[in-house]
């Protein structure tokens, strides 16, 4: 098979095996530098042959068109399965239809499909008119376009803007049965959220791979940020020696790779079947706990 086409495999195929797939998101940078520390980043972590790579959708701006450049990029020029995102803010479905081919026509397979968060300065997701007002729409939509492999975001804690976890996993359901072929979690800091979810999701009749989103923590501040966005929670005993060293940047970034190494070590041996890293656009502390576990390469 030649390489172009091993990478252009869908991830679904990988999903499922004998082995987790071990996956980092990168986001499109804004600057020139941001840019160069991105490609730094990739060059870093093409060794570990992780499993596939995904680039995140902006909320509006100038960065969505380098999401479909660069998603291009890391399958064409740099030889890693990529998977794009994208979202249905501010955009009609015509727009949503154009985007679809133009991924398609790049070799891209692979399509994380979400409702997104709204603009900043924008409190309440609106729909954009003759646009889509939830990501199910968006996974029919684009699995009667292409043949994609079709990622959902799935959540152990509940979504945010829906204050019933049942319901929350009802809306999942929807998303799979309107062609979903994976689900990668909302970011998690307590492996029981996780188990329950999954176990919830199964009940539910959601079979499709369930794959973990893994946040590495690096700065105090930032991981209480993030939870506080998303309606996660940091567990108590681990948020109280987080915030002993918060001063010491260094202790914060031992300690948040020993957490997450033990929470990844968990997961893979109950069985999880991915774990998919929230990379921030830094190699160092996702290679870390990827060689914690001791794989030799991701696959
Ligand atoms: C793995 C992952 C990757 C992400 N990548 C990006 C990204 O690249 N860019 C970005 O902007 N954001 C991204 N996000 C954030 C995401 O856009 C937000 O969490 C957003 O608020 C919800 O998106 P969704 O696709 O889950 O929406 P939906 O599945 O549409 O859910 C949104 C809310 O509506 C409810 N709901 C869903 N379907 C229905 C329905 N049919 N009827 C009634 N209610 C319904 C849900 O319960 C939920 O409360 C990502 C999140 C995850 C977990």
């Amino acid at each position: 098979m030649a390489a172009k086409e091993r990478f252009a495999m869908r991830i679904d195929e990988l999903l499922g095996g004998d082995k987790p797939t071990l996956s980092f998101e990168f986001f499109p940078p804004k600057t020139d530098r941001g840019t160069e520390s991105l490609l730094q980043t990739i060059q870093e972590m093409k060794p570990l042959q992780p499993s596939f790579v995904s680039m995140t959708y902006g909320a509006g701006g100038s960065t969505r068109s380098q999401t479909l450049e660069l998603v291009g990029q890391l399958l064409n020029e740099q030889g890693l399965r990529a998977m794009a995102h994208l979202t249905c803010v501010g955009h009609h479905a015509d727009e949503i239809g154009a985007i679809l081919d133009d991924l398609w026509a790049k070799g891209i397979r692979n399509l994380m499909a979400l409702r997104g968060d709204p603009p900043v300065g924008q409190s309440q997701f609106v729909v954009t008119e003759g646009g889509f007002a939830h990501a199910d729409e968006l996974v029919a939509y684009a699995a009667q376009r292409h043949d994609f492999c079709i990622g959902v975001a799935g959540y152990p804690e509940g979504h945010p803007q829906c204050l019933n976890r049942t319901r929350d996993l009802e809306n999942l359901k929807k998303k799979v049965d309107a062609g979903a072929d994976f689900v990668v979690t909302q970011l998690f800091l307590d492996h029981a959220d996780f188990y329950r979810f999954r176990e919830e999701a199964r009940g539910m009749g959601i079979k499709v791979p369930i794959v973990a989103g893994i946040m590495p923590i690096t700065n105090v501040n930032q991981i209480k940020r993030f939870v506080n966005m998303c309606g996660a929670k940091i567990p108590h005993r681990f948020l109280r020696k987080l915030e002993a060293v918060e001063n010491d940047s260094q202790a914060v970034y031992r300690l948040g790779v020993e957490y997450m190494t033990n929470l990844c070590r968990d997961l893979l041996f109950n069985d999880c079947q991915g774990l998919h890293f929230y990379s921030l656009n830094k190699s160092q502390p996702s290679i870390e706990i990827y060689r914690n576990l001791g794989f030799e390469h991701m696959r």
